[in-house]
């Protein structure tokens, strides 16, 4: 067992200053040599990454866009993964001055569900068509149940079956955990682990985290390392984008991935992207100390989709409809769909008295999915790789060769099928199947014919065929 890194150090606030200095000059020619071995998927380092985040040149901007999409396009093509969060409890000991769930914020209406209450919000989700859940909650868990609470939700999740429907993959965003929880929690078959620094920068981390456990900056940012040593190899980092310079965050984001694989040989298996959304109780958070415009925000998933290009990037229903299409394009490979940040919210389908922020998005899963297979996106529903066993570095070992897209899509397809004829409403049935039918068109002989046949299973009635 190697020693447990306990100490933030590996993020270089000196270096990644550095780094910023030198690139802020506006020499073309080394942009585009950058973009150029972006092209080759390898990934760029933390110099590379700093000059494309000081472009601000039209034309230059524009070519950094083409390379992201032509990235993102050769690796996960048209697909977009959908997901739900679940909320399961507002209880937080914790005072995140950009939370509404802070323990100071008396407005909110405080509730844990119990478990007769997951079991029924998860119902609800699984009648939409849902497969996948991200269980969300503040770091207060009920008085008489602690931890367990958590593991115990998990099980009542996995234990819905309705009809065709169940959720196939519960992916967990909590406070960090010691190795032997972590242990715990990987027992109970979660596949991603998610957890955000929400800011790399060490004093505005301070300033804006004034109470609680998750003051320790140290202990946040190692919270990976005690996940992986648990053997949890699929693991979710995030920023919470507006309370720092997004070109530091991004910087240091990418150290910590290079720490990860340094330790553990393999990096995160997604990055999300939150930006500071209002929420009830909290000035911060309408007032963002560092606010990161829609032109910044899509230059930094553009960035990021170029530097990392295998681990997926997930947006959330925290931004609006509009900008949510223009971003999928260039490196997103996640969303999630008609969310609720309330606990109970998909029962009573009221959002503010108990939510965590505002949402932008506020469509059904239904109409989220016309919209995207309109614009030309596959949803997909896919958990294959997870309950094939196809994580951490088996998963890159696939997919660096570019061997994963042989699965992603028909597998992609197959699910989509799924969703189209055990919950889709007529009219998304008929715009889905004639996206699948175009898809089908443009593959080449051999998967083609592979695909029909999953597609044909499905018909037919089957249910979960994985490739
Ligand atoms: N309590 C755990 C924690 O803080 O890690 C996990 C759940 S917390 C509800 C999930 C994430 O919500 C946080 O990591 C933070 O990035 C995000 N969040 C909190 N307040 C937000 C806001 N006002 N707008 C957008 N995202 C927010
Ligand atoms: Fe609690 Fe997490 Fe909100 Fe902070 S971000 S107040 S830890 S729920």
């Amino acid at each position: 067992m190697t020693a447990v890194v306990e100490s933030g150090e590996f993020i270089d606030e000196v270096a990644i200053d550095e780094a910023m200095l030198a690139a802020s000059t506006k020499d073309g020619a080394r942009v585009r040599e950058i973009l150029a071995k972006a092209r080759e998927l390898h990934g760029l380092d933390m110099d590379e990454v700093a000059v494309l985040s000081s472009v601000s040149d039209p034309e230059l901007m524009a070519e950094l866009f083409a390379a992201a999409r032509e990235v993102k396009e050769a690796i996960y093509g048209a697909r977009l993964v959908l997901f739900a969060p679940l909320y399961i409890s507002n209880l937080c000991n914790n005072d995140c001055l950009y939370c509404a769930f802070r323990v100071r914020n008396k407005e909110l209406k405080r509730r844990a569900l119990t478990q007769e209450e997951v079991r029924h919000e998860v119902e609800l989700l699984v009648d939409q068509g849902h497969k996948r859940i991200l269980l969300v909650a503040g770091e207060s868990y009920p008085k008489d149940g602690g931890f367990q609470y958590v593991l115990d939700s998990i099980k009542t999740i996995y234990d819905v079956k309705r009809g065709n429907g169940e959720i196939r993959r519960v992916n967990v965003n909590v406070a960090p955990l010691g190795v032997d929880q972590f242990r715990e929690l990987k027992a109970s078959g979660i596949g991603t682990f998610q957890l955000f620094q929400e800011t790399y920068h060490r004093a505005t981390y301070g300033a804006v985290h004034v109470g609680g456990k998750k003051k320790d900056f140290d202990w946040r940012v190692t919270g990976m390392h005690r996940a992986m040593e648990a053997g949890i190899d699929d693991v979710g980092i995030g920023v919470l984008f507006g309370l720092a310079d997004w070109r530091y965050e991004i910087l240091a984001m990418l150290q910590h991935i290079h720490e990860l694989e340094r330790a553990y040989g393999v990096g995160p298996h997604t990055i999300s992207v939150p930006r500071l959304e209002p929420a009830s109780g909290s000035d911060m958070a309408s007032h963002p100390p560092q606010p990161v415009g829609d032109v910044d925000f899509r230059k930094l998933v553009a960035i990021l989709r170029l530097a990392v290009p295998y681990t997926g990037m997930i947006l959330s229903t925290r931004e609006t409809a509009n900008l949510r299409s223009e971003t999928f394009a260039l490196g997103i490979s996640q969303i999630s769909a008609g969310s609720r940040t309330n606990p109970g919210g998909y029962e009573e389908d009221e959002e503010f008295d108990a939510a965590q922020f505002q949402l932008g998005d506020h469509r059904s899963l239904d109409e989220v999915i016309r919209d995207i297979s309109e614009l030309g996106f596959i949803p997909s529903f896919c958990t294959a790789c997870y309950r094939l066993g196809r994580t951490g570095m088996d998963f890159m070992d696939l997919a660096k060769p570019g061997d994963i897209k042989h699965h992603c899509d028909p597998n992609a397809l197959s699910t989509y099928l799924e969703y189209l004829l055990d919950y889709g409403a007529p009219e998304t049935r008929e715009v889905g199947e004639a996206s699948i039918a175009q898809k089908i068109a443009e593959m080449d002989p051999i998967r083609r014919a592979h695909t029909e046949k999953m597609l044909a299973q499905v018909r037919e009635g089957k249910r979960d065929v994985l490739c």
